[in-house]
């Protein structure tokens, strides 16, 4: 998964080259930047190296969500269907721009299940929002179907998935708009940052605005830019862009690393025939950030989570379903409405509702998965090792169990 791994003189230069400037900001200061731009440079490489007409980077892969929310025009009462699996920022995105978040199950590509998603269709709803977690994605035809059928916005938060792709084309470029988060743990980092990608100009346009003040960028200088709408600052400063500079160059690297070292793991799980995977939609090529895997009932899951813990072997290896930051089980603080100022009565009663309202189906999966993230640095024969000592604790756990 992450590309603080492979940190390095790549990282220092780039960095280096603002440090020498001392122009940290990514707007203005013309003259004295000597021709520095890091935030500019990374947001061409991004619509090179993923395929997409324009990159807006943002100060964080949230502020990137709420970005796009507000430049395809989601705001007040508008309901944003999305996954009870995700990150908590999804649905704090959501919330921000005074949208509702309406919760639907997943299935097992750990993503939206479309049939879901068509059930929750109400005139309220404007946007389905898949997150492609882990790596991998959601079945991107059969949304996009739904979305033109309901004239819906179609927006991906690929925030996990950077590399990964659904019939040849870069995850986070197919919807309306789609978006990556470049913080600490994702598969390039700038320590904090974030992006929206869209081939939409106007989406664009509006996003470049939103993130810094609701200036147009049309003026002379900054002080004569106007401001056709209000915005706010998700700027991304130049020194994180430098680092994401560095680490976007090394992206085939990491992709390639990440790859191998999945297949190599995957192969000593695959001896287990109780042990099935995660399923990636036809066309799609998973990042290969995180292997995931399921075993067949939740109390064996539970089991061999014991095992891997009692044996010293649980590091990362995420069981989501009981996770504080993942899983819908665990969100008391959404499901009590628990904001620090008042949310429109709308969002309030959504939220409070889902109290009431059981994933089932969710449950039957997650309750079942383990998620293993990728190290870029294992080495051979750390992978030999951490396949055998988890092919054995399974083993135990299923022989107990039989
Ligand atoms: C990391 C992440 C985000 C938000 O990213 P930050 O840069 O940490 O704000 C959004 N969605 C998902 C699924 C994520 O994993």
């Amino acid at each position: 998964m992450p590309g603080f791994e492979l940190f390095g003189a790549e990282e220092r230069k780039e960095v280096n080259d603002v440090l020498e400037t001392g122009i940290l900001m990514r707007y203005g200061f013309d003259g004295p930047r000597q021709g520095i731009w890091k935030a500019k440079e990374l947001e061409q490489a991004i619509t090179e190296v993923f395929g997409c007409k324009y990159a807006q980077l943002t100060s964080s892969g949230t502020a990137a969500l709420t970005t796009a929310m507000a430049a395809l025009g989601i705001g007040a009462g508008d309901e944003v269907i999305m996954p009870a699996f995700t990150f908590v920022a999804s649905f704090e995105a959501v919330l921000s721009v005074g949208a509702i978040p309406v919760l639907v199950d997943i299935d097992e590509t750990l993503t939206l299940n479309p049939g879901a998603v068509r059930a929750a269709i109400t005139p309220q709803t404007k946007c389905v929002m898949p997150v492609h977690m882990c790596g991998s994605m959601a079945d991107l035809d059969a949304l996009k179907q739904i979305c033109d059928e309901h004239r819906l916005i179609l927006l991906e938060d690929a925030c996990q998935s950077i590399g990964a792709s659904y019939k040849g084309r870069s995850l986070a470029t197919i919807g309306d708009a789609g978006t990556f988060s470049f913080d600490f743990v994702k598969t390039i980092t700038c320590a904090e940052g974030g992006v929206v990608m869209t081939n939409k100009e106007e989406v664009y346009r509006k996003s470049d605005g939103y993130t810094d003040h609701g200036h147009d960028h049309l003026g002379v200088d900054r002080g004569a830019d106007l401001h056709p709408f209000i915005g706010y600052n998700y700027r991304i400063s130049e020194l994180h862009a430098a680092v994401g500079l560095a680490q976007i160059r090394k992206l085939g690297t990491f992709l390639g690393l990440q790859k191998k070292n999945n297949k190599a793991l995957r192969a000593y799980l695959e001896q287990i025939p109780e042990v099935s995977f995660r399923v990636v939609p036809e066309g799609g090529d998973d990042s290969c950030s995180f292997l995931s895997w399921f075993l067949p009932t939740e109390e064996l899951t539970k089991a061999v989570v014991t095992e891997m813990k009692t044996q010293g072997i649980l590091a990362g290896n995420f069981y989501w379903f009981v996770n504080n930051w993942h899983y819908i089980s665990k969100w008391d603080h959404l499901k009590n409405a628990a904001t620090l100022s008042a949310l429109s009565d709308v969002q309030r009663e959504a939220l409070l509702r889902l109290k009431e309202t059981a994933f089932p189906a969710s449950d039957a999966i997650m309750s079942r998965c383990i998620s293993t993230a990728i190290s870029l640095v294992w080495t051979d024969e750390q992978i030999r090792e951490k396949g055998e000592k988890m092919v054995a604790a399974i083993r135990e756990v299923l022989q107990a169990n039989k």
